[in-house]
């Protein structure tokens, strides 16, 4: 494994690839929007520099980082040489299972086909593939280049031989790994979706402020984040879609909070848009 695409240049996708480059692996960056292209690119400078500045890099890592990395709107120049291709569009099923028939008309029929999805299930989109035994979920971090966790989920009909070469490309870039057999969240969604859920829950009760929420279960519970800024920073509408999922799939639990629906809908999704539950 040495060709790695990454679809989708948003918050997790210019994560994977910065760390997929600074790790050796030659990375091409696909996006169907050249800002998020231009803005993945400015990302991955910025955080070399702030590294390197830092002593966690050596200064000559910035220039290979830099060069072994491409980013295109061209899907099929992407792919054409790729070993693994790892996707990470939007939460949304539709999406992921047009992209992924896409990408087994495009790849070599040995590329491995890997999703980032947070809560979806990698054998629906496999079955959609004529590749099910390489199609596999990598359920990366964010910040990437700071989570050591890769979860990887196999579907049913996901081969061993596939576990084996993305977990040895989850060590190659310097993480850690967990094996999970395909249920919907996988261990951490399923848990960490709860959790910011009820603290939404509370936070529209009065119970607290945001801040004495995240305060409580940083300083009762030893979390290193509070849930309300965990979720303004994995984005309102991404954790949205993760709870919509995983309602219709695990049920009543689920159900997504009515304060997230309105923060979504006011268009204050967190980190990236400047406001969520904290003004940023
Ligand atoms: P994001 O909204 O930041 O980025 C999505 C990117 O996909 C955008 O740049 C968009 O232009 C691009 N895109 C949309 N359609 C495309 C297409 N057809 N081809 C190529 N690019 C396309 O989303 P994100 O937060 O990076 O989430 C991506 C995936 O990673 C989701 O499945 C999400 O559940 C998962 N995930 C997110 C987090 C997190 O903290 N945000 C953590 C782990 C996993």
């Amino acid at each position: 494994m040495k060709n790695v695409a990454v679809i989708g240049s948003g918050v997790m996708g210019r994560g994977i690839a910065y760390v997929a480059a600074l790790n050796g692996f030659t990375v091409h960056v696909n996006d169907i929007n050249q800002e998020s292209l231009a803005k993945a690119q400015q990302y991955i400078e910025s955080e070399l520099t702030k590294s390197a500045s830092r002593g966690f890099i050596e200064e000559e890592e910035i220039q290979s980082t830099l060069a072994n990395l491409t980013f295109s709107t061209d899907l099929a120049t992407c792919v054409e040489e790729a070993d693994l291709v790892i996707e990470a569009v939007l939460e949304l099923m539709e999406l992921k299972v047009k992209i992924f028939k896409e990408l087994d008309q495009l790849c070599r029929p040995d590329t491995i086909l890997a999703t980032n999805t947070s809560t979806m299930s990698p054998t629906e989109i496999g079955a959609q593939t004529s590749r099910p035994d390489k199609v596999i979920a990598m359920h990366f971090f964010n910040p990437v280049h700071k989570m050591k966790l890769i979860e990887i989920i196999k579907g049913l009909d996901t081969s061993e031989e596939t576990f084996q070469q993305v977990e040895k490309v989850g060590q190659q870039m310097k993480k850690e790994t967990v094996e999970i057999n395909e249920f919907p969240g996988f261990v951490t969604s399923r848990m960490n979706c709860l959790i910011g859920n009820e603290a939404m829950n509370m936070l529209m009760e009065g119970v607290a402020s945001a801040e004495d929420i995240d305060k409580a279960m940083k300083l009762g519970l030893n979390h290193p984040m509070g849930p309300l800024e965990l979720a303004d920073l994995v984005g309102l509408d991404t954790r949205l879609r993760n709870m919509q999922y995983l309602y219709e799939t695990l049920g009543e639990k689920y159900r997504p909070c009515p304060l997230l629906i309105k923060y979504v809908k006011a268009g204050k999704l967190g980190r990236k848009t400047g406001s969520g539950f904290y003004q940023y």
